[in-house]
């Protein structure tokens, strides 16, 4: 069986760092907010080309805590693609602000530049881009859309560490970015992890303050925080594996161009190859009319799938309050789409079994 993906085998290759890192941390009696988290915040800002990163827990919190530190008026509405990933859509309500769906371009699955500006209305305050499966929204066009009607523009890159957009990496595209750090992601810790990455002094600061209880000293409250901190064994693990991540998008591209240029069967959409250097291609995410048939076929064949994501956001339960809308895009995106095993572990032969297979798929449409 080929896995979709192997956290162990991904991990291994790093045995010696992480373990050296994990006990360095043990052995130190400082566990929280220490020197690990700071020189990983250093190093992460300086990857991205930005000012500042503040480590928080998760990538949730890293957008939640974003959005309320711009204090924006409570029910203030923020644009974001209508087939986000769940948490980008449960940062903006859990910060009290309402989501608007925008749909996405079905070829890039990315927030349609064309369709902002028809969504913005005077309670709009910010747009929310999600670089999906890795590859960077359309920035020019949406920054400048952003700009003419005064919104701040927050990316969530937990899926792009690595992705470029002209000569900038993701996180260093709008005002500020949420990334996680969750294991499966391109950089990923050993537990839950997250960080903010932005060039406004002012936002960096009150950044820190929120995330550990609204206090800048100790029992003193400035703000009603949270307590969402990057603890210092998860900093300490990704200050030793961020100088890997640039190789392992590099074999992630390779892998992505191989299939990009074998993969060929008629019922199947590809994702877009205009510019495989640029994406870190956290998911390779195919489409197929008959996607659990399809699904049901590779496994037969020994081939591990998984589906980003299933359920769209305003489809979901929790979301009750969305389900009226009609986003005939987002819903026949989430139908369609499978991810294909595509990470830096996967090797030449396993890529090539997975291409013969797929171009050999007797699933009609
Ligand atoms: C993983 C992910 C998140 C949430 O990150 P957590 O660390 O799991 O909270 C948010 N947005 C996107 C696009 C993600 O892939």
């Amino acid at each position: 069986m080929i896995p979709f993906l192997d956290l162990n085998r991904l991990n291994d290759r790093y045995r010696d760092i992480l373990l050296s890192a994990t006990s360095r941390v043990a052995l130190s009696g400082w566990y929280i907010l220490g020197q690990e988290g700071q020189s990983f915040e250093q190093a992460f800002a300086q990857y991205v080309g930005t000012r500042h990163c503040i480590g928080v827990g998760n990538g949730l919190e890293a957008l939640t805590l974003t959005l309320k530190a711009w204090n924006f008026a409570p029910g203030s509405e923020v644009l974001v693609a209508s087939n986000a990933y769940i948490a980008s859509i449960l940062a903006i309500t859990q910060a009290g602000l309402t989501p608007v769906l925008v749909e996405p371009d079905p070829h890039t699955y990315n927030l349609d530049p064309t369709r902002l500006a028809t969504a913005i209305t005077a309670r709009t305050c910010a747009v929310l881009p999600v670089h999906l499966y890795g590859r960077c929204c359309d920035m020019g066009p949406i920054n400048a859309v952003a700009a003419q009607h005064d919104l701040l523009v927050l990316e969530d890159a937990a899926q792009a560490h690595g992705a470029t957009y002209g000569n900038r990496r993701a996180g260093n595209l709008g005002h500020a970015a949420g990334f996680s750090f969750y294991p499966t992601k391109n950089l990923g810790a050993l537990g839950d992890a997250g960080a903010i990455t932005t060039d406004d002094d002012d936002l960096a600061e009150r950044l820190r303050y929120w995330r550990n209880y609204g206090s800048g000293k100790k029992y003193v409250n400035d703000l009603p925080g949270h307590n969402s901190r990057l603890d210092e064994i998860q900093a300490a693990v990704l200050r030793e594996k961020l100088p890997h991540l640039d190789a392992d998008n590099t074999r992630r591209r390779t892998l992505a161009r191989y299939y990009l240029d074998h993969l060929n069967h008629p019922n199947l959409t590809l994702p877009p190859a205009d510019n495989p250097e640029a994406d870190c291609w956290h998911l390779f995410v195919v489409r197929h009319p008959n996607r659990d048939a399809f699904r049901a076929y590779l496994l037969e064949q020994g081939i591990q799938t998984d589906v980003h994501y299933p359920i769209a956001p305003h489809q979901q339960r929790a979301y009750a309050s969305l389900a009226h809308l009609p986003l005939p895009v987002a819903e026949q995106l989430h139908r369609e789409v499978i991810s294909l095993p595509l990470n830096p572990t996967l090797t030449d032969e396993e890529a090539a079994y997975i291409v013969r297979t797929i171009n050999q798929s007797p699933v009609h449409p």
